[in-house]
């Protein structure tokens, strides 16, 4: 549905992103997700039309947001981090004229107003001053307006930011309700904000796409750890290694402890089962090492900042 083909774009001397691609397929919720500075909002800004990037391209269904811009705009809703809002207006208010400036016939204003309050859970604020809300009634008439011409595909940046729990629950419950009828992409830096709404999620890290992958691929098993009860036998490495799709296997004779890293962390966890009779070996235990976001994030990282000073080192 959204096709992102090598975005750069520079502020000045300042390189903001870097041959950016990614997917969205329909009716799925992407998470962009990357520390600040990382180049989430420039992104954004570009596929909804608001920024110009220095090349790339960007395609909504078939329609280029460069050369079709206020059509894609038609279909897409945009939820800027820190949405301007008008304090002295009415929530119902706000909502109609940013309706009208959607360009929503006359005779379906009030229908649009209307729907967008129920949806968002507004309704009971409707003739409220927007400066009177709290903050979490301020992201909800934000998302109201990104909804109100019915669009196809959200785009919420940092929908959450600055929201305390109980909000930031309710936001999220929000987005997943209306990702049940509509393509959602949202940014956030914070790892439980993706784990919690996202089923697909781009990490960027610099200003470059370090990984775009499902989030079960994302978080599938890669390591094995195997707890013996006695002292690990000296033939240990070499059978597993033996195994199918072994890349490295870590020793720890203090703890009678081995780590394997693999492709497939449930097969292997069979197959080591299934060969510890004829191996001879006495086990406590085998489990696969599931990663948590947070790790998969840190070693990006550090893969990333290895590469840069190994560039450096042969520049
Ligand atoms: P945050 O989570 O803090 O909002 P972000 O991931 O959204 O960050 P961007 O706002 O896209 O990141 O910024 C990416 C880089 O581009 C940063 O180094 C930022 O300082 C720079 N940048 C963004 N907008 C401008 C601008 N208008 N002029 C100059 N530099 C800019």
């Amino acid at each position: 549905m959204i096709s992102v083909r090598e975005l750069t774009k520079q502020y000045g001397g300042i390189q903001a992103i870097s041959n950016v691609s990614f997917d969205v397929q329909q009716g799925s919720i992407v998470g962009l997700l990357g520390q600040n500075g990382a180049g989430k909002t420039t992104v954004m800004k570009i596929l909804t039309g608001f920024l110009e990037p220095t090349s790339g391209t960007v395609l909504v269904g078939e329609k280029d947001v460069r050369t079709q811009r206020t059509e894609v705009q038609g279909h897409i809703g945009y939820m800027p981090e820190n949405a301007p809002l008008y304090d002295e207006m009415l929530v119902q208010e706000y909502l109609m004229m940013m309706a009208e400036l959607r360009g929503i016939e006359n005779n379906q204003l009030v229908s649009a107003v209307k729907e967008a309050l129920e949806v968002t859970g507004l309704r009971s604020r409707a003739i409220q001053p927007i400066g009177t809300l709290s903050k979490g009634y301020r992201q909800r008439v934000g998302l109201a307006q990104a909804i109100i011409h019915r669009p196809e595909v959200l785009v919420l940046d940092e929908p959450t930011n600055g929201l305390h729990p109980v909000q930031i629950l309710e936001i999220r419950s929000l987005i997943k309700n209306l990702a049940k009828t509509t393509t959602v992409i949202v940014s956030t830096h914070i790892l439980s904000e993706i784990e919690a709404v996202c089923d697909r999620v781009v990490i960027l890290i610099d200003g470059e796409v370090a990984a775009d992958e499902s989030l079960a691929t994302l978080l599938s098993a890669q390591q094995v750890e195997l707890k013996f009860t006695d002292s690990i036998p000296t033939d240990v490495k070499t059978k597993l290694m033996a195994l199918g799709g072994v890349s490295a296997v870590r020793v720890d004779e203090a703890l009678s402890q081995i780590t394997v890293d693999c492709k497939d962390a449930s097969g292997l966890s069979r197959e080591v089962l299934k060969s510890v009779q004829d191996f001879g070996w006495t086990l406590e235990a085998v489990y696969p090492l599931t990663p948590s976001l947070e790790t998969v994030f840190r070693n990006l990282m550090a893969e990333k900042a290895t590469s840069h000073s190994v560039q450096e080192a042969v520049a």
